[in-house]
């Protein structure tokens, strides 16, 4: 059996074929056509994999593009297939925070992968990977660069939460000579007490599981680790978290269907 699960993020799509236990990826910018981005996605890793598109039996949608993909044979959201990646990922999984290109989420789980409860913040850029990409166009920083510029700096203390006020506060901290570094691990410290507080609302257990782009970052790892007083495990595979899930859902869908 062999199925996929697109999602089609704000930031970037990601795909996941799976057969049988096997998992293959493939990641691309969405820009400004998701639908486009999600086709481009599906047909290139069956291509990089040798397979026709008749093979694939059943494929699942998430993502905030998900309604624009017409191969999908099912649409599921986010905050479902996020949950199932996540438990594949790491199994006693019971609190997982997704920080994506433009919304996040705390989702408690259960031993299976499904949702119990989740808390979503997606009206404000704050908190989001969008935000750290403002941030580090500001600072002249790719987003992979953050996490070893903040290495071992004390946070600067930022005092504006919206993504607009916070952009002109990082360039008026430049202005005044504070380093990038501090800056960066003041905005790691900014995102991580926000989001533990939309975490602490559903309880912190001992161990929580962080995916999503943002998740790459090991400063962020560190600093919501500290703000949680949690450990925060970022596996390997964290952004494609989404696109797992939907595989995994794909293929239990076509299990009742059979
Ligand atoms: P979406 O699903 O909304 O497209 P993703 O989960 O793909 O979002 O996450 C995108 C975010 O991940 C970017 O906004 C950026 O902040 C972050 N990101 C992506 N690649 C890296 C990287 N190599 N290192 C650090 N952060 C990254």
């Amino acid at each position: 059996m062999i199925t996929v699960g697109i999602d089609v993020g704000s930031i970037s799509t990601k795909a996941a074929l799976l057969d049988d236990e096997k998992f293959y990826y493939l990641l691309k910018p969405t820009g400004w056509s998701p639908r486009q981005a999600g086709l481009d996605c599906f047909t290139e890793l069956l291509a990089r994999g040798g397979y026709e598109r008749q093979q694939v039996d059943f494929v699942v949608a998430t993502g905030y593009g998900r309604i624009t993909q017409p191969f999908a044979s099912k649409v599921v959201t986010e905050i479902t297939c996020h949950a199932r990646g996540a438990n594949h990922l790491v199994s006693d999984a019971s609190l997982v925070i997704d920080i994506g290109g433009q919304d996040s989420k705390v989702i408690r789980v259960d031993g299976q992968g499904r949702v119990l409860d989740f808390v979503m913040n997606d009206k404000c850029a704050a908190g989001t990977g969008r935000f750290l990409q403002v941030m580090g166009a500001a600072l002249g920083v790719e987003v992979s660069e953050l996490s070893e510029l903040a290495r071992g700096r004390s946070p600067v203390t930022l005092n504006s939460m919206c993504a607009v006020f916070a952009e002109s506060e990082v360039i008026g901290l430049l202005a005044a000579g504070r380093e990038k570094g501090e800056i960066v691990a003041g905005l790691f410290q900014s995102i991580s007490r926000r989001i533990a507080s939309m975490a602490q609302r559903l309880a912190v257990p001992q161990k929580v599981v962080f995916t999503g782009g943002v998740a790459l970052n090991e400063g962020m790892r560190e600093r919501l680790q500290r703000e949680l007083g949690a450990e925060v495990v970022a596996p390997v595979d964290c952004q494609y978290a989404g696109a797992i899930g939907a595989a995994i859902l794909a293929r239990d869908f076509l299990s009742r269907k059979n």
